[in-house]
C-alpha cells in the first residue's frame, strides 16, 4: 500500500487540477491520496468523479493557522484535516474567514509591489488563482510572467515574498489549537504538515504540541521534503512524547514545487488509525 496524505491541486495552490491529480496518483502506483488544499475543499467533488479504479481519496484540506508564543511572536502552522464534515457550520465560516484574508493579503502585497514601481496589478494574481484561495504561488506567478523573477521559487525570498521578504504580508490565521477543536467538532482528524519545516520560518517549540495533542490533535507529518534526517527523527520524539501518529507525504504542488506524488508515504497502519477517528465524512473509492 502506497499511501500519499498531503497533496495540493488547481483549487488552491498547485498547478494540477483535482481530475488530473487523481489519474496522476493512480498513474504513478499510489493506492490511496488525500487531496488537501489550502484553506479549501473545491477540489473534492472533481477529484471524486474523476476517480480511477483501485485508487481512494482522502478528502482533506491544510488548514492555515497560527501559534501565539508566550513572548508576543506569532509561529505560522499548517494543520491537515481529514475527512471532516465540509457542511460543518462552524469550521466552513473559519476556512471562508481565513480566504478572505488571503485577499486582503496578496491585495496588500500588490500595492506595495506597485509602489515601488513595479507593474504588477491584481488581476493579474486573481487570475493565476483561478477563483480558488489567493496564495503567495499566485502572486509568484504573476512576478515570473511580468519576468521579475525566473520562477516561483525566486519569489521566496528577502526580495520578494519570502522568509522576511520586502513584501511579504501576514494573513489572518486560525490560532491552531482552536483549530484542532473545530477539526474534531466536524468529525475530522488534524495532523500538523511539516512541524520542524524550518526554512519557511520560525517554528513552534517542542512543549507547545502537549497543548495540541490535549485539544486532539492526531498525528504529525514526519517525512516530508522541507524535514531533514534530523528534523524527521525530533518530529517523532515529539509524537512519542505526547501519543501521537506520524505521517509521510509528499505535499504535491505539481509545477509549482519540484516535487513527484509519492515523494513520502505514510504506513497502512497508521492510515488505518486515521480512518477510525474520522466520523465526518468517507473516504471515497471508485
Ligand atoms: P501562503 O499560504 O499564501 O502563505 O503561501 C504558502 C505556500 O507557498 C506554500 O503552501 C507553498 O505552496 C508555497 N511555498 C512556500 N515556500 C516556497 C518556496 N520556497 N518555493 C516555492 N513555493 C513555496
Ligand atoms: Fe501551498
Ligand atoms: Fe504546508
Ligand atoms: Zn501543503
Amino acid at each position: 500500500m502506497r499511501i500519499d496524505l498531503h497533496t495540493h491541486s488547481t483549487a488552491s495552490d498547485g498547478t494540477t487540477s483535482p481530475v488530473d491529480l487523481v489519474r496522476a496518483a493512480a498513474a504513478t502506483g499510489l493506492d490511496v491520496v488525500a487531496l488537501t488544499d489550502h484553506d479549501t475543499t473545491a477540489g473534492w467533488a472533481g477529484a471524486a468523479e474523476a476517480l480511477p479504479p483501485g485508487l481512494t481519496l482522502v478528502p482533506g484540506a491544510e488548514l492555515s493557522c497560527v501559534w501565539p508564543a508566550p513572548d508576543g511572536r506569532v509561529i505560522g502552522m499548517h494543520l491537515l484535516a481529514y475527512l471532516f464534515d465540509p457542511a460543518e457550520p462552524v469550521l466552513r465560516a473559519e476556512r471562508a474567514r481565513v480566504r478572505d484574508g488571503r485577499i486582503v493579503r496578496a491585495r496588500r502585497m500588490v500595492e506595495l509591489m506597485q509602489a515601488d514601481g513595479y507593474p504588477v496589478r491584481w488581476d493579474d494574481v486573481l487570475r493565476e488563482a483561478a477563483g480558488g484561495p489567493v496564495g503567495r504561488p499566485h502572486v509568484a506567478r504573476a512576478l515570473v510572467r511580468h519576468r521579475l523573477v525566473a520562477d516561483v521559487a525566486s519569489a521566496f525570498t528577502p526580495e520578494w515574498i519570502g522568509r522576511g521578504g520586502r513584501y511579504r504580508v501576514v494573513k489572518p490565521d486560525t490560532e491552531v489549537v482552536d483549530a484542532i477543536r473545530m477539526v474534531r467538532a466536524a468529525g475530522g482528524v488534524p495532523v500538523v504538515a511539516h512541524p520542524l519545516a524550518a526554512a519557511r520560518g520560525a517554528v513552534v517549540p517542542a512543549e507547545a504540541y502537549a497543548a495540541m495533542a490535549a485539544a486532539g490533535l492526531a498525528g504529525l507529518e514526519a517525512d516530508h521534503l522541507d524535514h531533514d534526517a534530523d528534523a524527521r527523527r525530533r518530529t517523532r520524539e515529539i509524537a512519542a512524547d505526547h501519543g501521537l501518529l506520524v505521517t509521510g507525504s509528499s505535499d504535491f504542488h505539481g509545477a509549482n514545487k519540484a516535487v513527484a506524488l509519492g515523494a513520502a508515504t505514510t504506513d497502512p497502519a497508521v492510515y488505518e488509525e486515521l480512518l477510525d477517528q474520522a466520523t465526518g465524512s468517507a473516504p471515497v473509492a471508485a
